[in-house]
């Protein structure tokens, strides 16, 4: 059986995958509804994370640093941000956000021609 720890860091790396892949999708101009929406999502997220001490530790993040929504890239660099929070509270490695905007796609119809569909 797969310990704790290897699990916990399995259900980490899914969620921050969907969590950045999120950001990089959302709308460069962002209407009010859909920032509010991605607001409610970060919140709940908080809120509904499996990791019961991860989520605490995340829900008073959220509360240092409240969701940027305004735009893609806002959003996209409040999310690495806040990641960073976390790795530097795990002692992992600090991650470029100078690059986040490449590092995550979705292979989504709407992502621009020639990736992958
Ligand atoms: P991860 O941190 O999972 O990152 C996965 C990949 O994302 C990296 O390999 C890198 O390519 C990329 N990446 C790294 N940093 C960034 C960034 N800033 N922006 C964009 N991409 C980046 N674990 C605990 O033990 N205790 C906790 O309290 C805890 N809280 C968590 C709270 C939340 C909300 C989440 C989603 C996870 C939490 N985790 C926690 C799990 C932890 O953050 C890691 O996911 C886990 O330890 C696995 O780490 P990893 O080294 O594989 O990289």
């Amino acid at each position: 059986k797969m310990g704790n720890e290897t699990l916990k860091a399995e259900l980490g790396r899914a969620s921050w995958k969907l969590f950045h892949t999120i950001m990089a999708q959302y709308p460069e101009t962002p209407t009010k509804q859909e920032q509010t929406t991605l607001k409610n999502y970060i919140y709940l997220f908080s809120q509904v994370y499996p990791c019961g001490e991860c989520a605490e530790h995340f829900q008073k993040l959220l509360a240092k640093f409240p969701p940027q929504v305004s735009s893609r890239n806002t959003a996209s660099q409040w999310a690495c941000y806040v990641h960073n929070q976390v790795n530097e509270r795990l002692g992992k490695e600090i991650f470029d956000c100078n690059n986040v905007g490449e590092h995550y796609k979705c292979g989504c119809a709407e992502d621009e021609e020639g990736g992958e569909k």
